[in-house]
């Protein structure tokens, strides 16, 4: 029988390594600890379409088009058989649960925060020691531990509001994925609207910023971001918030030797834009793999050629965060919207990159790219 798997962290990255390990082997031994003791409906996840993974199925909506809106212009991309895409989080957590509850050795226990791990162990705050062949921590990261010295950092904060309007209100087939004509407070921010039908819609403030802001701050522009959409007669339903960190630097080391971290702690969000869910359907099942073939051990996110990307575009947003909206214009109005779509999603063909490449503009990016590939103890001295 294989090693009993602990994961510290019953979230997304924990649930959805619980599924690809049972996936994979029925039988398998997976204790999750996660203190909430109930699961709401949280977030709305969304990533383009691009490959099959274990929630698939739960997609509850796909939109062929979407806009990124400027002062200077609007540009609309549209799918080309790769559709944008959104699951719910209580649908991902009642799977999740429903496929740990069936199987014989593997149990979900809620109410339990875990204080310490160790590479055969983790400790819960009550005391209880918890034997384990294989743990993995998906505890939220510390935030200070995710920056690292010369590499871009910015956090993508964003409040949302669930919104029902008068029909008509929205344009159910479209998502408005960055409008920036919206204040920019001297950040970089934009709104995003994702319909469910003419009069119902998810609305959010974003803005890309180096500091996290006090928790409600962006409250009054996502209010006015509801009423320039929706009107003031708008009806908000449910709110949503979150900050997501968008950074090249590597995750923190795990928490003790022989830990194998997973999901935001492991680096999941993608620097440039922050999107996570796929990112980490991907580790989860690369990791059960290795887990039951008897070698488990810590898995990068991503390669390096992705993060020299990422850091040469993140370098860019905050070397020049005014410029910002016209780089994603530029991006959605040049690029095919399936190769955009597989670009952001970390799957791009040869050829998308090069058509993401001839959408920026040339002379910044030389520059950044030469200025991002030099170790960064020269760059700091220069
Ligand atoms: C509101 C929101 C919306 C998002 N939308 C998208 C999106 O549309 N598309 C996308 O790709 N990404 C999105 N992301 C980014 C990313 O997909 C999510 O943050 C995702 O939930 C990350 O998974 P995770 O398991 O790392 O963290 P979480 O899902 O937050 O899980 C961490 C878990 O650890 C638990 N925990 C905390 N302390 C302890 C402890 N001491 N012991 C044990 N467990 C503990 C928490 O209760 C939680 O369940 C979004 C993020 C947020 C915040």
């Amino acid at each position: 029988m294989s090693a009993r798997v602990v994961i510290a962290g019953g979230g997304l990255a924990g649930l959805s390594l619980a599924v690809a390990l049972l996936d994979r082997d029925p039988a398998a031994r997976v204790t999750v600890l996660e203190p909430r003791t109930a699961y709401a409906d949280d977030r709305t996840w969304c990533f383009w379409d691009v490959e099959p993974h274990p929630f698939r199925d739960l997609i509850a909506q796909r939109w062929r088009s979407w806009r990124v809106a400027t002062p200077a212009g609007v540009a609309v991309a549209e799918d080309a058989g790769v559709p944008y895409a959104r699951v719910r989080a209580g649908d991902v957590y009642a799977r999740a649960r429903e496929r740990i509850a069936a199987a014989p050795n593997a149990e979900l226990r809620t109410g339990v925060s875990v204080r310490r791990v160790a590479g055969d162990h983790v400790e819960t705050e009550t005391g209880e020691v918890i034997g384990a062949g294989v743990v993995c921590d998906g505890r939220p990261p510390a935030a200070d531990a995710l920056r690292a010295p010369g590499e871009p950092f910015l956090w993508q904060v964003f409040a949302g509001a669930r919104v029902h309007a008068r029909p008509g209100t929205f344009a159910p087939g479209t998502v408005d994925l960055m409008d920036f004509r919206v204040p920019q407070a001297g950040e970089i921010r934009f709104r995003y609207v994702l319909p469910d039908s003419d009069a119902s819609a998810l609305v959010e403030l974003t803005a890309f910023t180096p500091s996290l802001p006090e928790r409600g701050a962006l409250d009054g522009a996502l209010a006015d971001a509801v009423a320039g959409v929706a009107g003031n007669a708008a009806e908000v339903v449910a709110g949503e918030q979150g900050a997501i960190p968008m950074t090249t630097a590597l995750p923190p080391a795990p928490a003790a030797p022989g830990v194998i971290p997973i999901g935001t702690r492991a680096g999941a969000p993608r620097p440039s834009t922050g999107y996570a869910f796929l990112p980490i359907q991907r580790h989860a099942a690369r990791l059960a793999e290795r887990i039951l073939a008897g070698a488990p051990q810590p898995l990068p996110m991503r390669g390096a050629g992705t993060r020299w990307l990422d850091r040469i575009f993140l370098n860019r947003l905050l070397a020049e965060p005014q410029g910002a909206p016209e780089l994603f214009r530029r991006l959605a109005a040049g690029v095919p919207g399936d190769a955009l779509a597989r670009f952001l999603m970390e799957r791009a063909r040869p050829a998308d990159v090069v058509r993401v490449m001839a959408a920026l503009p040339v002379g910044p990016f030389a520059r950044e790219a030469v200025r991002s590939t030099t170790p960064w103890p020269a760059r700091a001295a220069g």
